[in-house]
């Protein structure tokens, strides 16, 4: 078979599934489930995927499932990854296949991740005969904050059969309807929790010098970080760090004896991640010490930096600009200080996420309600495309694997 007789195959058949995969879509999005166990929706995958020649493996930790699809033929391995887990919010959509779960609500899109992903495993079976190689389908709850993927890589659902690459699409509101787009490097940032107490000696307001104030030396504290950032990380490996939250002192006249400050850190390199940590630590200990307290830090790690290999960025669009034509990718300038836990998968594996635009209908992509949004709705018609990237990407991948970089 030729590259444009499967091209066309992938088209046609994520059309010809679109019903299917619009129908799973809504059943999900209708039960939500939060966390690392999500057992209705593991449930709805595995009936979808009845009768299909797959092998599953599954772990522990979470309710995660790899499918995997055996080709005809041996060679390289591809994993394909979608989430299934919702965000713990109301949904305020007027869609009939609302959530019936309060205070749940698959608003970043993972419905549709899961969806697409069991059209994907569907096609790729129907071409088992022709396919040289092996295809993991990742399913992986407990992506919103949970860490999912890294508790399916410590229950070893990655190591046998280990990939040699790895793709996931993540729809986008805020992009044109069917448009796919990424970026070869950072994608997406680390997220890290800082929370600083400064300890001193309370006291009467009235006579500082009896007590140890710990409310300047916050101040002081605060504004050292953000010398931190601009003295000592580099300007084009970029930085955020925020104390969000301030909390000291209960009422006029009385020095207290702490203060607490907490905030969050970006980055987008592990390089830039690791010295704004030690510089955190530093400045806040050394400062409260210069003045005869005491700071303790704590740093409470998120997400890794989500890292495309530049080569994985190049085949996919290779792929998706052969399947549907050059006006269907777009390169990404910079990237979004959101963050992903797909990044530990790419930590062991080259590979890349893409984005997918799903604006709806009769929306400007620049205003419609985002990802993590209580009105967050999706346009379903562009469900086909992604289908049948991925698809396509793993086909790629399988037949040349990665591009020299
Ligand atoms: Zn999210
Ligand atoms: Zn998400």
């Amino acid at each position: 078979m030729n590259q444009n007789a499967r091209i066309t195959d992938w088209m046609e058949g994520s059309r010809a599934l679109q019903r299917d995969t619009i129908a799973l879509r809504r059943a999900i999005h209708q039960e939500p489930e939060l966390g690392l166990k999500t057992p209705k929706t593991l449930a709805k995958v595995k009936a979808a995927l009845a009768g299909l020649p797959l092998r599953f493996r599954s772990g522990p930790s979470t309710s995660g499932l790899i499918a995997i699809l055996e080709g005809a033929h041996p060679g390289r391995t591809v994993l394909l990854r979608g989430d299934m887990d919702a965000l713990p919010m109301p949904e305020d959509t007027n869609v009939d296949f609302r959530s019936t779960i309060s205070g749940a609500m698959h608003a970043c899109g993972h419905d549709a991740h899961t969806a697409m992903l069991v059209s994907a495993a569907k096609l790729m079976c129907a071409q088992r005969d022709r396919l040289v190689g092996r295809v993991l389908f990742m399913f992986q709850p407990g992506e919103e904050g949970w860490h999912g993927a890294r508790c399916m890589i410590e229950d070893g659902l990655l190591d046998d059969p280990a990939p040699d690459a790895a793709f996931a699409i993540h729809i986008a509101p805020n992009a044109p309807a069917g448009m796919l787009s990424s970026k070869a490097g950072p994608l997406l940032a680390s997220a890290d929790v800082i929370k600083i107490e400064v300890h001193g000696r309370g006291g009467h307001a009235s006579m500082p010098h009896q007590a140890l104030d710990p409310i300047p030396i916050a101040c002081e504290i605060v504004t050292a970080l953000q010398t931190l950032v601009t003295r000592h990380i580099d300007a084009f490996d970029p930085v955020v760090v925020t104390i969000a939250q301030i909390e000291a002192g209960s009422t006029n006249n009385v020095i207290p004896e702490t203060a607490r400050m907490v905030g969050t850190i970006r980055s987008v390199s592990e390089v830039a991640r690791a010295k704004v940590h030690a510089g955190i630590i530093r400045v806040a200990e050394n400062i409260a010490r210069a003045h005869g307290a005491q700071a303790s830090v704590e740093i409470t790690t998120g997400f890794p930096v989500t890292v495309n290999d530049p080569r994985a960025v190049l085949l996919a669009e290779r792929a998706i600009t052969g399947l549907l034509g050059e006006q269907s990718w777009q390169t990404m300038q910079k990237p979004i200080m959101g963050a992903e836990d797909f990044s530990y998968v790419l930590q062991r594996v080259p590979g890349a996420m893409l984005m997918l635009g799903v604006c709806p209908d009769g929306q400007d992509w620049h205003t419609a309600c985002p990802c993590h949004s209580n009105r967050m709705t999706l346009n379903e018609s562009v469900l086909a495309r992604g289908v049948a990237a991925h698809c396509a990407i793993a086909a790629h991948f399988l037949a040349e694997g990665l591009p020299a970089g």
